[in-house]
């Protein structure tokens, strides 16, 4: 609850007394209420603190007035002037913009607001105003969309200054205006509660950082626009810390566990499985395995994450230690986020494992009963030794014998917190051993931040003999155009994805044109010959297993798919893939649906179809990915692009969502937060033991082992 200060505009709504704490609602501020609360909400603003964290997204500087007779073309500047007329003009298609003729001492110019038909009433003839938007070389030239606000200050006891200064500029929603949002932070601003400041005063001097309270008053309203810089990186040092210290407290208290049992010797061992590959590993492939095997030899839990571009060859290691566990006599669990990724495992193992005698089983959803109940009883007696499954495997209550190892593959699917959580849950695998296998290109500092709980191993180099694969936009252009490239794909033998975004808002409608386009193909005379599948979310696993098998065995050479392509799958023939909206994936995902083809010999092609309507920054960013084939520089460009909360696509659980943080300015204080949470951490341990450790996390770092917990 945010005390509204006697003069705030908060109108008859009661306040209740009691101490406000960043972690209230939004919806009990004065001025915000439950409709505007769940507005607020798709900004991801909860509590207050989400309030006082969403940082401006740019400043306005309007301490300078702009005499009309001096306003240039192409520029953003603030007016003082009077409203001579207003009206509202209707336009085609029920459109209806508002213009204005505004007047100084120097001039007068148009102004217009389109289709925001409410300004009319907001705009009052012969009263003064301060305008601040962008100046358009228009009829002359004219001021287009701009904020306005009483030149007297408005609103009774508004302080008449207060425009004409350093604006923030927020990033917006649906029915949030920007005012609005002003309004609600500087009152959480100006009732902040006394706010504890978990840096040390000396550290934050020498890194010439402001208190938080300072930070948080500065961000939002800077004297001046050189000040909102410090307070930004403060804010961002506050969510690095609350990340570090949660990974670092993860880490302590696994540390403090129950030894696990050491896997390092006996029966059949991983070099003998290496041996009998058909290739050798590349350097970091055995790199990985040898720390992966040094860590399997201790009593600590290993907790590693295998980090490595599509195709780097993740799996191969993954079984190899799954085989040095079976050498030790312990079983192994190995998860892949969707069945068609189990099913992949499972072959992979049953080309791999037999001559080393390591029975393991596949457990899926589509499981028939009887051969369910078969592998449950094998692996609580001990007879299956592996067990490749989607993360359901979790959820049962699968009964082991003696379970060595966990392995989860494609980890960003499931998330920090399942991820945290798979320790935790389930009969006897908080002492497992677990190793966690990632194809999204993280750049090394950022994993740091997002895995500082876990050892990482990098596979750098794809496997001898991958063709490259060449990235190619093209304009969209139906199903015309594109049934000739994919003509011209099958005429050369070769196979083709054909991938749709399917995003949650137009769920439906996206599915349909998936579905559609499949149809519309099928007619299509030589590809129906070829063979065309469609595979999407809402099969039954028995068909989408189905599709599958067609296209990787050749009987369908065209594969129309939602996105469960995107993940890991491998199939060797794939030559070309072609991608619809690509502007709706992030470039890490790009790069993985790009990493599905030329995996063998042959070199693969990727389209990208790019439609009218994409935006010049969306095009900007295709064109990186065109460019960069390297998915650790692509995971650069990415980040300085998108930042990291959206990195790894938005939907993922318990992904820290930062708010200050510029990954791209910041990476010093990442480094700094990390070594500022040791500090901090052990200076506590030290103090009062590790049982205090948590309620002392608790207490200055409220939420932050939020990111631990199962979601
Ligand atoms: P990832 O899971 O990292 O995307 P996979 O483990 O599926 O990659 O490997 C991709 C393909 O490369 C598989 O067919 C695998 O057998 C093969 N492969 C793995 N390592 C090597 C290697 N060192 N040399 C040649 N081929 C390899
Ligand atoms: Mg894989």
């Amino acid at each position: 609850m945010i005390l509204s200060p006697g003069k705030s505009p908060s109108r008859g709504r009661a306040s209740i007394p009691r101490m406000p704490s960043l972690h209230d609602p939004v919806r009990f501020m004065a001025g915000v209420g439950p409709e505007m609360a769940r507005r607020l909400d798709k900004l991801s603003i909860r509590t207050v603190r989400d309030l006082l964290f969403h940082v401006p997204r740019a400043y306005r500087d309007r301490r300078l007035v702009t005499p009309i007779a001096f306003l240039q073309p192409n520029t953003e500047a603030t007016v003082l002037a009077r409203v001579v007329t207003v009206r509202v003009e209707r336009r085609f298609r029920g459109r209806r913009d508002v213009t204005a003729t505004i007047q100084d001492d120097t001039g007068n110019r148009r102004v217009v607001w389109f289709n925001q038909p409410f300004v009319e009433k907001a705009l009052e003839a012969g009263q003064s105003y301060y305008f601040s938007g962008p100046v358009e070389p228009f009829h002359g030239l004219e001021m287009h969309n701009p904020e306005f606000e009483p030149a007297d200050g408005g609103e009774a006891g508004e302080d008449s200054s207060r425009f004409a200064r350093v604006t923030p500029v927020y990033g917006l929603t649906q029915g949030v205006a920007q005012r609005w949002l002003r309004a609600r932070i500087k009152d959480a601003v100006q009732s902040l509660p006394g706010i504890f400041d978990p840096v040390p005063e000396d550290w934050r001097r020498g890194h010439g950082i402001p208190s938080l309270r300072q930070a948080l008053e500065q961000v939002h309203f800077p004297e001046t626009p050189e000040d909102a810089e410090p307070a930004r990186r403060r804010l961002a040092l506050e969510e690095l810390l609350r990340v570090q210290i949660a990974l670092l407290y993860a880490r302590a208290r696994h540390r403090s566990r129950r030894a696990a049992r050491p896997l390092g010797r006996g029966g059949p061992d991983a070099a003998r499985f290496v041996e009998g590959l058909p290739f050798t590993l590349t350097r970091s492939q055995g790199e990985a395995l040898g720390a992966i095997q040094g860590d399997l030899d201790r009593e600590e839990p290993m907790r590693r994450l295998l980090l490595g571009d599509v195709g780097s060859g993740k799996t191969v290691i993954a079984l190899a230690a799954a085989v040095r566990a079976a050498g030790a006599g312990a079983q192994t669990a190995m998860l892949a986020p969707t069945s068609i990724l189990a099913e992949q495992h499972a072959a992979t193992a049953s080309r791999l494992l037999p001559a080393l005698g390591v029975p393991f089983a596949l457990l899926t959803a589509a499981t028939p009963a009887k051969e369910r109940t078969r592998t449950l009883d094998g692996l609580g007696s001990g007879e299956i030794t592996l067990v490749i499954g989607t993360h359901a495997l979790l959820e049962r209550n699968l009964e082991f014998r003696s379970l060595g190892l966990v392995i989860v593959d494609e980890q960003h699917r499931f998330g920090v917190r399942q991820r945290a959580s798979l320790a935790e849950k389930s009969g006897g695998m908080e002492d497992a051993h677990l190793l966690v296998l990632t194809a999204t290109p993280i750049p090394r500092t950022l994993a740091m931040t997002l895995y500082g709980d876990l050892d990482l191993s990098i596979l750098t180099e794809r496997p001898p003999g991958r063709a490259p694969v060449k990235t190619e936009l093209l304009r969209a252009g139906g199903v015309e155009s594109l049934a000739r490239v994919l003509a011209a794909e099958v005429e050369q033998g070769g196979s083709a994805f054909v991938v749709y975004p399917v995003v949650e808002e137009s769920e439906e409608t996206d599915l349909k044109s998936a579905v559609a386009m499949a149809r519309e193909l099928g007619r299509v005379a030589t590809l129906n010959a070829a063979g065309v599948g469609l595979v999407h979310g809402r099969l039954k696993p028995e068909e989408r297993r189905q599709a599958i098998d067609r296209f990787r065995s050749g009987a369908a050479r065209i594969l129309v798919a939602t996105t469960v392509v995107e993940v890991g799958l491998d199939i060797p023939d794939a030559t070309l893939i072609v991608i619809e909206h690509p502007e709706r994936f992030g470039l890490a995902q790009l790069h993985q649906l790009r990493g599905r083809v030329g995996r063998a010999d042959r070199a693969g092609r990727c389209v990208l179809l790019v439609g009218r309507e994409t935006s010049q920054v969306a095009r900007k960013r295709l064109e990186i990915f065109k460019r960069v084939e390297n998915g650790q520089e692509l995971a650069e460009e990415d980040l300085k692009i998108r930042g990291p909360g959206e990195l790894l696509g938005t939907s993922q659980h318990g992904f820290p969502d930062f708010r200050a943080v510029n990954p791209v300015a910041d990476l010093d204080l990442i480094e700094a937060a990390r070594t500022l949470a040791q500090e901090m951490l052990s200076g506590e341990e030290a103090r009062g033991g590790a049982a205090k450790l948590k309620s002392w996390i608790e207490a200055h770092f409220e939420g932050a082992d939020r990111y631990l917990q199962s979601g």
